[in-house]
């Protein structure tokens, strides 16, 4: 008889995990609470990674596929020069509206024989001693043999399973970002826009972060703060953003509602018997930005590749592992690095930034990207804690900086201790102490804010 398999929520991930495994002759139903498949995804357009498609072993779709727009990073100082990247030409990234991107998705998800069951709110896990046997909803109850959690960031499955399987229930503060984001009309008279794509830092870093993309037609306007905010906070970033960008019109063209977005590690376990998470649902974005969708995919075509490596279909935590594994080895060590930047960013202050800036501490080169990463991973890689330190130490003086940095330097140290001590195979003792560990390292650094 065929495995039968239930996708929770149609986030990225699990609809390419949805596709590779129907295709292969597994029994797979995407259990999701939007009404229909045109409510799927966001009203606005997002960058990911060019590679994401033909990885997934999906066809690139007809349109997204744009030169890299290099972002400008600008200080709190408008005087300063801001840090903008250099892009070599040939170099692409996806630009794509979401609802085109699920749509493309879905075309395959369906031809593979994907069920979809829409209307459906997911409400809890069904549990079976140690093992997640099916999901709770508001259109009855349903088993499987794997549960794959595609839910997204506030996943009912991920937040209600019993803490006896190590996985993260909770998320914390810092964790995430609360995320307006909106369409404004661009102002006609205003053709030679320097750049298009700016990310601002203007307050103390513990606030977030804003962004301003102008395109043909529009300026994309995002504030991300890791505290909820309203109308002011909104209007008060319009404003800084319109100071420097005359030609942002005053007509909300499309989105300007609040989301969340993980912006943290990836949590230290993913799987258990009868479960997987991926994507946001288990925190797969680039820490500082919160792009999830190239890693989101990359999850859920190694999460495929683990289930189909499991012939005898057990899909036990044991045979999951290699998913947990595989994800860690590929992507997740180098976005938990990512992470300490952010929690580096949210160390500083206004007037730090501004001597970052006023300093010419990043340069370009430091933030150029490749062509055949996500550009924000490969834009950090480019950078270490310890350069950082020495230019600190030439300037002279920010002792205060220096600290600061100097003990996420370490930080750094002891993370690529724990990554070295990650258990290729599962053992509950060596994973729990494992995840202990690597919890307790991020969860001390965002204490001490
Ligand atoms: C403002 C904003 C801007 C962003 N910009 C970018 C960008 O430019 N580039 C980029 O790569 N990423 C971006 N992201 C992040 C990106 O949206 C996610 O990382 C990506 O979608 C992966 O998440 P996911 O597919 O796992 O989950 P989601 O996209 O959250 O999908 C989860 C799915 O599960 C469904 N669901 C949730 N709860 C239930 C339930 N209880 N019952 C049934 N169904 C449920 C939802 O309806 C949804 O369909 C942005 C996010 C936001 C909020």
């Amino acid at each position: 008889m065929r495995k039968k398999i239930i996708v929770a929520g149609a986030g990225h991930g699990g609809l390419v995990a949805a596709y590779r495994l129907a295709i292969k002759g597994y029994d797979v139903t995407v259990y999701e609470r939007a009404e229909q498949e045109s409510d799927l995804g966001y009203p606005w357009e997002d960058f990911f990674d060019v590679n994401t498609f033909p990885d997934a072993g999906l066809p690139m779709p007809e349109t997204g596929k744009i030169p890299k727009v290099p972002i400008s990073f600008y200080g709190p100082n408008p005087d300063d020069d801001p840090i903008c990247q250099t892009v070599n030409d040939g170099e692409y990234e996806m630009h794509m509206y979401r609802k085109d991107l699920y749509a493309h998705l879905m075309k395959y998800v369906k031809d593979a024989g994907v069920k979809m069951v829409y209307g459906c709110e997911i409400q809890e896990p069904i549990m079976i001693g140690n093992r997640v046997i099916g999901i709770k909803t508001s259109k009855g109850d349903f088993t499987a043999e794997l549960i794959i959690d595609a839910c997204g960031v506030d996943s009912p499955l991920r937040t209600k399973l019993p803490s006896y399987l190590g996985i993260q229930n909770e998320l914390k503060k810092y964790d995430y970002f609360y995320a307006y984001r909106a369409y404004y009309n661009r102002l006609e008279g205003f053709e030679d826009v320097k750049d298009e794509y700016k990310v601002y830092f203007v307050d103390d870093g513990k606030e977030g972060l804003s962004w301003a993309v102008t395109t043909k037609d529009s300026v994309d306007l995002l504030v991300g703060r890791f505290e909820p905010f309203g109308d002011d906070e909104i209007k008060r970033m319009y404003n800084i953003c319109k100071q420097d960008n005359p030609h942002l019109g005053s007509e909300l063209l499309l989105g300007g509602q609040i989301c969340k977005i993980p912006v943290r590690q990836p949590i230290a376990i993913l799987v258990a018997d009868g479960y997987a998470a991926v994507g946001d649902s288990a925190c797969m974005t680039v820490p500082i930005v919160g792009s999830g969708i190239a890693n989101s995919i990359r999850a859920g075509v190694l999460l495929s590749k683990a289930v189909l490596a499991d012939k005898n279909g057990e899909f036990s935590i044991h045979t999951l592992w290699k998913y947990q594994t595989d994800y860690y080895k590929e992507i997740g060590a180098s976005m938990a690095t990512v992470d300490l930047f952010k929690i580096f960013l949210t160390r500083i202050t206004k007037d730090d930034f501004a001597f970052f800036f006023g300093n010419k501490i990043l340069t370009s080169e430091d933030l150029s990207i490749n062509s055949n990463e996500t550009s924000v991973k490969a834009m950090f890689s480019n950078i270490t804690f310890s350069i950082i330190v020495d230019r600190l130490k030439k300037v002279g003086g920010n002792p205060d900086l220096l600290k600061k940095l100097g003990s996420i330097a370490l930080s750094a140290g002891k993370l690529k201790l724990i990554m070295t001590r990650f258990p290729s195979a599962y053992n509950r003792a060596a994973v729990i102490k494992w995840a202990n560990r690597y919890n307790k390292l991020f969860a001390g650094l965002v204490e001490d804010l």
